[in-house]
């Protein structure tokens, strides 16, 4: 009898790969063993040919539901005797060429058990199977099994042992499994970090007495701390503000089930499929109308029509919400613009500050992950806003090629990197680089992602931008190591970017690549953000843009949407006085005379237009004013095709008579809401007259602004018939997207294409 060899790669540890090959192989009465190697799973046995193959078969076919196979091999090896079928100690042969499992949120059947008084995990707080649990925010080293993790520490009982042992239960081989006789310890605090109990029941107990009373807890989830407290009672809500300092922007809301979610905002199909996957993300849903629910939306989501909901993923969380049983609030532990907290000490030591109790546990977060965020278009399209826990860090499958291990570094706002060797990692948002703690955050999880894959990278990708901390840390890295550094410019790593999602790089098709978004660095010295690019065979052109109009006070800029209505009234400022000091108009006007940089900024266009419809002229936080503006716009009730007239020279979109537009509109006393959805609306004449011009029928689209989905629904509806249109899939098209995007400019440039990268000569500059 031959013996064989099954190699399979992908996400194939942590996913119950070993438990289901034994299954097999012991149901057809084979010899050999299944391992966890660094590159996959591996199995050898002896069977007869037909044997062998309906074996493979079989195991292909019946593949782990968590399980991504990229690839698997088959083949004859030396002979070799074996007793039985066993799983045999884990490998580490190769350098590591796998997928990384990302955490799964609690399984029904985990529900189920902890919620059963007669089952032995009932009210446990860890339950964990085969098919869910924590997985790559535990894993210390590859390849993935229980000393690996920071489950290492916590020794399974005979009851579980019996469990994991046996090749009939939904728990054998479960490297995550602990239960209340062998449990992970937990722990509840106050505020002055005092102990106040360790009785897992008491503290489920305890957390519903306490959201009653009006408390803030911090719970410790899959990822990082969470904040929580009763939606429906507006004191915690406006405390939880005031100690975040988050004066308006939105929370999340965590519910116990669907139905409760039902309650309160409307649930698509393609909604109610992403709230209940297995990366249980939060999902942005329309709000209900109704006023019986108590929810205190007006303080959760100020201004805005729609709210973040979820459901618990963890079996604490799940314990927590059915108990509670009426919607919580449910945010990142950390100070607005911080980093997530996940580490214990931290976090008795931080949280103490925002939170009443405290509710920990000893397992330890190895990557710190926020919640997942996404919304869906009209057309179901995903739209994901922030790709985080369940999401990170794998992309497959991996577009690019590269003989050498490179990194990413991305960009300073939404920041992410990006490593490619075989496989390509992105990693989680790590958020805005501005802070201290935002740079050593990033700087920890790009370390342990290096080590956890043993990637050393070979050239390293930065953004243009002189300033940014994520490229001035790319430069010091590249010279520490001398590897080649290559500088990408903001809105071509971002047209790459979805280029590159939709498999084009190699397209012969004309492209227009239309990349709206806050700030950029241009290639002119001067911040763009509203770009029309062309791709072809020739490479990539920057060939039209919106008209410029003064950057105004740096930073200052992008948080008082009344200072990009000035710059758009630069020739009339009477109109925007009402929005300052007399000292402070004379400020900034004499600035702007003084003033010689420019911005082409869709993102700041788009806060000048709220600001000058009096939607918003301070933003409390980012994306403020444009996400009051979609409201706006969404909540127009005639569902008109009226838009305000651009003028377009070849080059440059001129948006003056636009501005004038909105203005006597406004003054005419025209809704709002009427006005807001005539600019979206001339926002894709704008787009439709720059393709029409130049006779192109593909647009790809990137950017922060294409997070709105109100503007993506009206481009699919008034564009979709004529033109094809590409929009990202599996990335956020903010700067999320800038260090795949680098990796795919770096990739475009070693097939050879000619890239004008952003050539402003071929680009008539002209301001106001
Ligand atoms: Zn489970
Ligand atoms: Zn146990």
């Amino acid at each position: 009898m031959p013996t064989y060899h099954i190699h399979i790669k992908g996400i194939v540890q942590g996913v119950g790969f070993r438990p289901l090959v034994c299954q097999l192989a012991i149901a057809k009465q084979l010899k050999g063993w299944v391992c966890n190697d660094t590159d996959g799973v591996h199995i050898e046995f002896r069977a007869e040919d037909y044997e062998a193959k309906d074996f493979y078969e079989k195991i292909l076919q019946n593949a782990p539901q968590n399980a991504l196979i990229q690839q698997h091999n088959f083949y004859n090896t030396n002979d070799k005797e074996f007793e039985d079928f066993r799983i045999i100690a884990s490998r580490t042969s190769t350098p590591p060429d796998l997928l990384l499992t990302p955490d799964i949120a609690i399984c029904e059947n985990c529900k189920a058990e902890v919620e059963n008084t007669e089952n032995r995990r009932h009210h446990y707080a860890f339950t964990t199977c085969l098919q869910c649990g924590p997985r790559y925010s535990i894993i210390k080293e590859l390849p993935y099994d229980r000393e690996r993790t920071t489950m290492a520490q916590y020794p399974m009982c005979d009851e579980c042992t019996i469990e994991y042992s046996n090749i009939n239960n939904r728990r054998h081989y479960s490297q995550t499994n602990s239960c209340p006789n062998c449990a992970i310890p937990i722990h509840l605090y106050n505020s002055e970090k005092e102990k106040i109990t360790d009785d897992a029941k008491k503290i489920i107990q305890l957390a519903q007495q306490y959201f009653n009373a009006g408390k803030i807890l911090a719970v410790k989830g899959i990822g990082g701390y969470l904040l929580m407290c009763d939606a429906s009672n507006p004191l915690p809500i406006k405390l939880l503000r005031e100690r975040k300092q988050r004066p308006a922007k939105p929370f999340a809301v965590m519910y116990n089930n669907m139905k409760t979610i039902e309650a309160d905002v409307i649930v698509r199909e393609v909604e109610k499929e992403a709230l209940l996957s297995k990366e249980a993300p939060i999902v942005l849903c329309e709000m209900r109308e109704s006023k019986s629910s108590s929810l205190q939306k007006d303080l959760i989501a100020p201004g805005l029509d729609k709210l973040g909901v979820f459901l618990p993923y963890t079996p604490l969380l799940k314990l927590i919400t059915s108990k509670f049983k009426k919607p919580l609030i449910a945010t990142s532990g950390n100070l607005s613009g911080s980093p997530i907290i996940y580490e214990d000490d931290e976090a008795t030591n931080w949280l103490s500050s925002f939170a009443d109790y405290l509710i920990s546990f000893d397992r330890e977060i190895v990557t710190p992950q926020d919640d997942s965020l996404v919304q869906f278009s009209a057309s179901a399209k995903r739209i994901i806003l922030r790709r985080s826990r369940g999401l990170a860090p794998n992309y497959f499958p991996n577009p690019f090629y590269s003989s050498k291990p490179l990194l990413a570094m991305g960009a300073e706002l939404k920041s992410a990197f990006a490593l490619l060797d075989k496989n390509l990692f992105i990693s989680q948002f790590l958020g805005d680089q501005e802070s201290y703690e935002s740079q050593e955050s990033y700087k920890i999880s790009l370390q342990h992602l290096q080590e956890l894959l043993r990637i050393v990278p070979q050239k390293i990708l930065i953004d243009k931008h002189p300033n940014y901390n994520v490229s001035l840390l790319g430069k010091e890295l590249a010279a520490s190591r001398n590897v080649p550094l290559i500088e990408v410019q903001h809105h071509v790593a971002h047209f790459c970017a979805v280029l590159a999602e939709n498999n084009l790089l190699n397209s012969d098709e004309k492209i227009l690549g239309v990349i709206w978004d806050g700030t950029g660095y241009g290639d002119d010295g001067q911040i763009w953000g509203g770009e029309f690019f062309t791709f072809n065979t020739g490479g990539i052109e920057r060939i039209a843009h919106l008209q410029y109009f003064p950057q105004l006070m740096g930073d200052k800029m992008s948080k008082e949407p009344r200072l990009s209505a000035l710059a758009v009234c630069k020739a009339n400022p009477e109109i925007v006085k009402n929005n300052f000091s007399n000292e402070e108009l004379d400020l900034y006007t004499k600035q702007m005379q003084r003033n010689n940089l420019y911005t082409s900024s869709m993102g700041r266009f788009l806060d000048g237009i709220a600001s000058l419809l009096g939607i918003s002229h301070q933003n409390s936080y980012e994306g403020e004013a444009a996400m009051k503006l979609e409201a706006a716009a969404r909540a127009c009730k005639t569902k008109h095709s009226d838009y305000y007239d651009i003028f377009y020279d070849g080059n440059v979109l001129s948006w003056k008579e636009m501005i004038e537009g909105v203005v006597a509109d406004k003054s005419n006393n025209f809704e709002i809401m009427y006005i807001a959805r005539k600019v979206f609306v001339s926002l894709v004449r704008m787009i439709e007259l720059v393709a029409k011009n130049n006779k192109i029928k593909k647009i790809a689209f990137s950017g922060g602004v294409f997070q709105n989905v109100f503007l993506i629904d009206l481009i699919e509806d008034i564009l979709s018939d004529v033109y094809e249109l590409v929009f990202h899939q599996l990335l956020s098209s903010n700067d999320e997207c800038i260090s795949f995007g680098q990796l795919a400019f770096d990739r475009l440039n070693a097939q050879g294409r000619r890239i004008k990268n952003g050539d402003i000569h071929s680009c008539r500059k002209k301001v106001l």
